[in-house]
């Protein structure tokens, strides 16, 4: 199994390299020549698997050089039943909001309590096992751009992993106090935390410069450095996503909710496109989706693409209670884009580099039409967002984060409109604790809620009764460690001093 480059076909790698080098030396992303095809018995043998067994069989049939005891290392390390507190990391549970039936794939019993753990709870050991097969003698430097979950569960993951340091940035106005404090508190002998001042765009593009700045890139090689990514451009992110739209599926088959054969609806809150197209993956290998609907907050570029053709960034940006979904550059639908023009590199760069000089770019009319055939786009800004969390919880008694409540409001106004009832599995990215504040003022109906992040975890919790998570109950008493600011040109300089290199 090799990997293209999506701005350059003639970039060919192999599985490990992909992983081991996270983007492409053109810039371009890293894509799979071949998509492993599944018949129906092949996705009847995964229903009686468990999701460790799922994994297994699916990261085997894409990283070709990995040898069958290193696959089961990486998986059967990753999700263990201490870190997502059961066997199965991905639930589903069956909700209803009025009418309409919510399948919501809860995606966030992980150790940092957001679906970024599904992917970065792996993706350590998938990038060392690479990296020995690539670059035996040298120590991986991660570089991470958060809007806020990646980068806890980055670190999270990273964590005192021999041969490797991580670097994690995050927009100073970005992120929600739970995850600020998350991220400052990290433990590890390896790991380092910086805000930058700007936004998360901001922080990607400065984490971008660093990998492609020739000159700096030489500068670590020669000290034994080696740069990598943990952000969902990294093929090794979007993979283990693939596993749980396939563990959805075959438990919607198990519960009697769906045959073997059926095709379902994905609703996946987006932001960077990572999450969504790992669903189109599960497709494109054999997975019966009839229609991917995509929900964003209101920086709604995704929506206007959708409906439109034009992916236009040229507009404010809102600064939103679900801001991991605050961003108006999403990577990965540059591989999107790459597989709708049946894999043609020239036109993805033609679009790649408008998008960074002119901020904007159009897809052919063909590609624009094939799009809206199988995908949905709607939005919903905050006063919604937190609409729908006070009725889904008071009313119908599921209680969500702000992320998910895009998702479901989403969701409830294409069924309302489209009358489409094909049962849906809607991601769930994030446990309701870690937006506290937003969470609480949506349910508690105008009452004054207390200034002190804990205070309100506290307070959420007694008004729902809803588990606290015990990672997030536990950084209460946790020291700061961290408190780096710099501006977004300043991030080499930021990496070379804590490397100690001059
Ligand atoms: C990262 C994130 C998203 C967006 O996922 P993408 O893969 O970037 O589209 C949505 N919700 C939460 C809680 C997240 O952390």
């Amino acid at each position: 199994m090799k990997y293209n480059s999506t701005t350059d076909k003639n970039i060919t790698v192999s599985a490990s390299q992909a992983i081991a080098q996270g983007i492409s030396t053109d810039g371009g992303l890293f894509v799979p020549v071949e998509i492993p095809q599944y018949s129906l018995s092949d996705i009847e043998a995964l229903t009686k698997l468990d999701y460790v067994g799922r994994a297994k069989k699916i990261l085997t049939d894409y990283l070709d050089d990995f040898t069958a005891e290193e696959i089961d290392e990486c998986v059967t390390k990753a999700y263990t039943a201490e870190k997502f507190g059961s066997n199965n990391p991905a639930p589903l549970s069956y909700q209803k909001y009025g009418d309409i039936d919510m399948n919501i794939l809860e995606l966030w019993h992980g150790p940092t309590s957001a679906f970024k753990d599904m992917a970065l709870q792996i993706l350590p050991h998938l990038l060392t096992k690479s990296l020995r097969k690539t670059s035996p003698d040298k120590e991986a430097v991660i570089l991470v751009a958060t809007s806020g979950d990646t980068g806890k569960a980055a670190l999270e993951g990273f964590k005192d992993v021999e041969g490797t340091k991580i670097m994690v940035f995050y927009p100073v106005d970005g992120v929600s106090p739970m995850q600020k404090r998350q991220m400052t508190t990290q433990e590890g002998n390896n790991v380092n935390v910086c805000a930058i001042k700007g936004n998360f765009d901001d922080a990607q593009t400065g984490v971008k410069k660093i990998f492609t700045d020739k000159t700096l890139v030489k500068k670590l090689n020669e000290n034994n450095y080696i740069f990598s990514s943990a952000n969902s451009i990294n093929w090794g992110r979007l993979l283990p996503q693939i596993v749980y739209y396939f563990s959805a599926y075959s438990e919607l088959v198990n519960d009697g909710k769906i045959s073997l054969g059926d095709k379902i609806n994905v609703v996946v809150p987006t932001g960077n496109f990572g999450n969504i197209l790992a669903s189109y993956y599960a497709f494109r290998m054999g997975l019966p989706i009839k229609k991917f609907i995509c929900a964003s907050n209101s920086n709604n570029v995704l929506t206007d693409f959708i409906a439109t053709g034009t992916y236009d960034k040229n507009r404010s940006f809102y600064a939103t209670i679900s801001p991991s979904m605050d961003i108006l550059v999403s990577s990965n639908l540059e591989r999107f884009l790459y597989h709708m023009t049946e894999c043609d590199d020239v036109k993805v760069k033609e679009w790649m580099t408008s998008l960074k000089t002119k901020g904007a770019y159009t897809v052919d009319a063909d590609v624009k039409e094939k799009i809206a055939n199988f995908f949905a786009g709607g939005f919903c800004d905050d006063e919604k967002t937190k609409k729908i969390i006070d009725e889904f919880f008071n009313k119908y008694g599921y209680l969500c984060d702000t992320h998910t409540a895009v998702a479901v409001s989403v969701y409830k106004d294409y069924v309302e409109s489209t009358g489409d009832r094909t049962p849906a599995v809607i991601d769930s990215t994030a446990s309701p604790y870690k937006f506290s504040g937003s969470v609480l003022s949506a349910v508690a109906g105008g009452e004054k809620l207390p200034d002190d992040e804990f205070a309100m975890v506290e307070l959420l919790n007694a008004k729902t009764g809803a588990p606290v998570p015990a990672p997030l109950a536990a950084l209460k008493d946790k020291e700061t460690r961290f408190t780096n600011v710099c501006e977004a040109e300043d991030m080499p300089e930021f990496v070379l001093n804590s490397l100690g290199v001059k």
